[in-house]
């Protein structure tokens, strides 16, 4: 649907947009803007009227839906009255990419717009890497070792991913890694281990990896296991269907593989060669020089790996 040139929206958008053109990082509203501004985030905000075809047709209202209790957690969907700021909100304040991301890194601190997650967490994980790169790494959500350290990819399953990006050639400082969700989903009480996020978790995070992909324009993007997928792309089924085969967000190649984490639980030759075979796609996309050696990888035969 189209929206007037003077719905809200993009009367913010346009004020956010001459600001940043003239270098400024703060906003001053004229009195119609905020009088329209006030309206709008009365009415459910940005984000809720950016969602609304996807989400509409996926639910009904809330003012019909009685709270929903999560069958893994055991906890009740709660109302959240607001959202994060929208994408390009989080982009705009600030001069430049380091800025951006030092915005967009206090407002995901202080968020609690999943207001269970907010309560559990030790801390917000927002991401980790070069915000110039080219290759960026999405995977699903915290684990009990990212929540303590405050760093996505720290456990297990991220010393493999480590391991992976070494084999490319390159270390963690060259590329990016974040998560669909920022907060380590919370666990029924007494349990241990990791759960999925929730749809509605992700719907609801999904702000913050958008204006991560704005701010830092890699050239690629490696989604890690099913969530990734779900909740970047809306594609449904496992990696396994995916994986190997090029994907776009907007005007990005993306290429899904499995997580590190199934790759622990399933170290057949044959699962780290697929891996294996999804990045040597990307680097052949990157151009980067791929030797005899690192073809030869995990091919029965050749000597099964780094
Ligand atoms: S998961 Fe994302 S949206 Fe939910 S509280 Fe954490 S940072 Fe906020």
């Amino acid at each position: 649907m189209n929206e007037s040139s003077d719905s809200p929206r993009i009367l913010l958008a346009r004020a956010l947009r001459q600001k940043h053109a003239h270098g400024e990082t703060r906003v001053r509203l004229s009195t119609e803007e905020r009088a329209a501004l006030k309206r709008f985030l009365k009415a459910g905000g940005l984000l809720a009227q950016r969602r609304a075809p996807r989400d509409e047709a996926r639910k009904p209202g809330p003012e019909t839906r009685s709270p929903k209790t999560d069958p893994g957690t055991g906890h009740q969907e709660t109302k959240t009255p607001d959202q994060p700021p929208p994408p390009e909100t989080l982009i705009l304040a600030g001069a430049d990419k380091a800025a951006q991301m030092e915005h967009l890194r206090r407002v995901a601190m202080a968020c609690a717009q999943c207001p269970h997650l907010a309560a559990t967490r030790t801390q917000v994980v927002v991401g980790v890497g070069n915000i110039d790169a080219q290759l960026m790494f999405v995977g699903e959500a915290p684990g009990a070792d990212e929540d303590l350290q405050g760093e996505p990819f720290v456990g297990r399953a991220g010393q493999l991913l480590t391991k992976m990006i070494e084999t490319m050639g390159l270390t963690r400082a060259d590329v990016y890694i974040g998560n669909v969700l920022k907060c380590r989903p919370d666990m029924p009480k007494g349990s241990t281990g990791n759960r999925q996020p929730t749809e509605k978790e992700m719907a609801t995070c999904l702000p913050y990896l958008k204006a991560q992909i704005a701010i830092i324009r890699p050239r690629v993007i490696v989604t890690l296991g099913n969530t990734a997928i779900q909740g970047l792309l809306g594609l449904s089924g496992a990696v396994g269907g995916h994986r190997g085969r090029w994907q776009q967000y907007g005007d990005i190649p993306v290429m899904p593989t499995y997580h590190p984490a199934y790759l622990l639980r399933n170290a057949s030759l044959q699962t780290k060669r697929r891996v294996w075979e999804d990045l040597l796609a990307v680097m052949e996309f990157l151009g980067m020089p791929i030797s005899e050696k690192q073809r030869g990888y995990f091919l029965a035969g050749r000597g099964g790996g780094p």
